[in-house]
């Protein structure tokens, strides 16, 4: 078995180079090359990550293989290719830019690759980003993006930050910000958080900033909240962009800035995420927003925390702290 793993890891190894050397050194990479050094890539970062390119050509890597004499169940547990009925093997990545996926020791396990140009494919058999499928070496629920490498600084900071997307990780490591995973497209999971609870203390949650994003973080937090002991905060990104999308208009500069000093507590994303579903002209639906304020704060353990966002309300909506902490202990009594 573990010769068995050993095998497979080689494999994904030798898939890794080959998909970076393609990227690198050769003609059918260039566009792909152009295309992240046009996202800002620099071609250290490119090298770090160890990303590459898969060919148009369908049997680009099992020709390789073959004329390698790799065994059959190799080719098929690798999940590298799909067999046609006649028994022939296709790659699984094509025309794709391939990001490794690497293991929490930095073995290659899986690979994710992302199509060149998302507007020549808007067909639905055509994902942005296609994974690996889950095998013998891969399982996307224990896996973490860049944990492999992120780890040293995490622990260092006793924090980590959390990303939607890889180019985010990549990003944001380039800028400097080197404690950042993300999970495989995936929501989190219990085995992602356990492997993160071990290393850090703090969690900062930097998802994109758009509604997806939004939506994200908040189920985050309360998976977070009810499933570990993190001390969380979310890095809100303004315009609806997402960390990427966000250091690429106002640089590095402005990125550390916002998520080293710009970062809010649970409670402060509360604020503004339920009003997002609100029409806040309205009276009803702001004394609603109170409400459903109010609600949240049961759950701030800190006194000093919570008359701090009791005066905040107060002070937006023009209530008195007295009847905000009358309706705050009537909420409390009935949760209890
Ligand atoms: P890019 O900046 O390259 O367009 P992104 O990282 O901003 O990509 P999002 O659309 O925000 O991509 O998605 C975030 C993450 O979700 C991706 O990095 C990827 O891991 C995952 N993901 C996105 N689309 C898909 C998909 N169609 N299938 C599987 N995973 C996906
Ligand atoms: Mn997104
Ligand atoms: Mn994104
Ligand atoms: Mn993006």
């Amino acid at each position: 078995n573990s010769q068995h793993h050993r095998e497979l890891m080689a494999l994904h190894k030798k898939a890794a180079d080959l998909y970076h050397h393609v990227l690198m050194n050769t003609r059918i990479g260039e566009p792909a090359l152009d295309y992240l050094l046009s996202r800002g890539l620099t071609p250290e970062i490119i090298e770090t990550f160890k990303i590459g390119f898969a060919p148009q050509k369908r049997d680009f890597l099992s020709q390789v293989f073959q004329n390698e004499q790799v065994a059959s169940n190799l080719f098929n547990e690798s999940g590298l290719f799909i067999q046609r009925d006649n028994g022939d093997y296709l790659d699984r990545f094509y025309q794709r830019i391939i990001f490794p996926i690497n293991d929490h020791q930095g073995n290659v396990i899986a690979f994710s690759g992302r199509l060149l140009k998302t507007e020549d494919f808007s067909g639905k058999d055509m994902p942005k980003y296609l994974n690996s499928p889950e095998t013998t070496l891969f399982n996307k629920r224990d896996t973490l993006f860049n944990f492999d490498k992120a780890r040293k600084e995490i622990r260092k900071e006793n924090t980590v930050f959390l990303f939607e997307g890889f180019m985010d990780v990549i990003a944001a490591w380039q800028a400097g910000i080197t404690n950042g995973v993300a999970s495989m497209g995936t929501s989190l999971t219990n085995e992602q958080i356990r492997h993160l609870e071990r290393v850090a203390k703090e969690l900062v949650i930097c998802y994109d900033g758009d509604s997806a994003g939004t939506e994200a973080t908040n189920r985050a937090i309360h998976l977070l909240s009810d499933h570990s002991r993190f001390q969380l905060s979310i890095v809100n990104i303004p315009e609806k962009l997402d960390p990427d999308d966000y250091l690429r208009k106002y640089g590095a500069e402005s990125f550390r800035e916002l998520a080293m000093h710009g970062r809010e507590t649970v409670f402060g994303f509360k604020m503004h995420y339920h009003k997002l579903s609100r029409n806040m002209n309205n009276e009803k639906e702001q004394l609603d927003y109170v409400h459903q304020l109010l609600n949240e704060l049961v759950l701030v353990q800190s006194p000093l925390e919570r008359d701090r966002y009791m005066n905040q309300i107060a002070q937006e909506f023009q209530l008195s702290i007295h009847s905000l902490e009358e309706q705050f202990s009537q909420l409390k009594g009935e949760q209890r």
